[in-house]
């Protein structure tokens, strides 16, 4: 069998439950290893995951490598990587994928590192194609898509001489497929084989906090750019969302100015989303804000400039002063 034709996703748990980008990473794990013709594998680390891991089938895996051991219950740097390093050396996957949160840009560099091979870091989109260097021509190699240079250019970054590639995934860029509870995971154990030594932290108490905005989990998202930054169009913003049972989104001069909590910012630097309905208000639809929202549904813009990129992108487009389209919507809102 070809290894390398497979494709590897490293799977994050926290508190024993699967982390959403590892399953939407299996959606794009599937597609590339379906133009590949190989497998979708992963790898996990945990203590007692065993049940949840079988949801990993439901999402496109087929078999997954699973080291548990009471020390790897919670995250910890260097017995991660370590781990992470054995399965890509005993199974030589052709291409890794990480999601680009805390845990995975911890570890997706120690082992790029150790197995000296290239790694991409938030890539917007994967691929497989050809690349050709001088004389030579690489075939099936993956393209790792991001956004450069301050969003100015979007790259295409390879590293066909190394194997496996590795890129990391920003979370809510991947889509995930619908899962198909009928399919099942080949779960297989793998002995631990990290040393105490390797443990340099111990973990004494976890707190965890409640999130106050999921924009990621939400359906329609009212969203306020600069052009409805005062605090009468926050607030009109605000109660737009409350009243379509949304979350408030915003752009990031937004954050910047002191406006709104970073947590509330869609883009290239804050969250991706894709709800049913994003309303953008007084923003002008930049590339690096377009990055976060463009896969949303439905897309209405306001805006008092008409040549306003955004209207470029947006289904439905209003031109006019944010706060007299806000107030009308909201009246209209809660009178329906
Ligand atoms: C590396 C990098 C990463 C970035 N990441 C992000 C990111 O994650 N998210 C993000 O959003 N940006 C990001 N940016 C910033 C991005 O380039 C833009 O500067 C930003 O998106 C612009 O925000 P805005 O549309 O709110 O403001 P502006 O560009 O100032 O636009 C304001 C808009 O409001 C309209 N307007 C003004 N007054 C009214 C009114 N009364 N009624 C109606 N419309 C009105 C104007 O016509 C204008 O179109 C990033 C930039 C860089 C370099």
């Amino acid at each position: 069998m070809n290894n390398k034709k497979n494709v590897m996703v490293f799977v994050e748990s926290r508190a024993g439950k699967i982390a959403e980008v590892s399953l939407e990473l299996l959606g794009a794990a599937r597609k590339l290893a379906g133009e590949l013709g190989g497998a979708v594998e992963a790898v996990a680390i945990g203590y007692n995951l065993s049940d949840e891991l079988a949801q990993l089938g439901h999402y496109g895996c087929q078999r997954v490598y699973y080291t548990d051991d009471k020390r790897l219950a919670f995250f910890s740097s260097v017995p991660y990587a370590k781990t992470v390093v054995s399965a890509i050396k005993a199974h030589k996957p052709g291409i890794v994928l990480f999601g680009a949160t805390t845990m995975g840009r911890d570890v997706a560099p120690r082992v790029a590192s150790a197995l000296k091979c290239g790694l991409t870091a938030d890539c917007t989109d994967l691929k497989i194609g050809e690349h050709q260097i001088k004389e030579k021509t690489y075939k099936n190699t993956l393209l790792q898509i991001r956004p450069a240079f301050g969003g100015n250019i979007v790259a295409t970054i390879v590293s066909p001489e190394s194997v496996p590639s590795m890129a990391t995934v920003r979370e809510g860029v991947m889509k995930m497929i619908d899962p198909d509870p009928k399919a099942k995971v080949e779960i297989i154990n793998e002995a631990c084989t990290v040393a105490d030594e390797d443990f340099l932290t111990e973990v004494l108490e976890v707190i965890t906090e409640e999130k106050a905005v999921n924009l990621k989990a939400a359906q329609i998202i009212v969203s306020a750019g600069m052009g409805a930054s005062d605090p009468e169009a926050i607030e009109l913003a605000r109660t737009l969302a409350a009243a379509l049972c949304g979350e408030l989104g915003c752009s990031r001069p937004v954050v910047d100015s002191g406006i709104l909590a970073k947590e509330h910012q869609v883009g290239q630097t804050g969250v991706t989303v894709r709800p049913n309905l994003y309303i953008a208000c007084g923003i002008s639809g930049q590339i690096q804000h377009r990055a976060g929202m463009s896969e949303a549904k439905r897309i209405i813009a306001i805006n008092k400039d008409p040549n306003a990129p955004i209207f470029a992108i947006a289904h439905y487009g209003i031109v006019g002063d944010v706060k007299d389209v806000l107030s009308k919507m909201i009246k209209a809102y809660k009178k329906a």
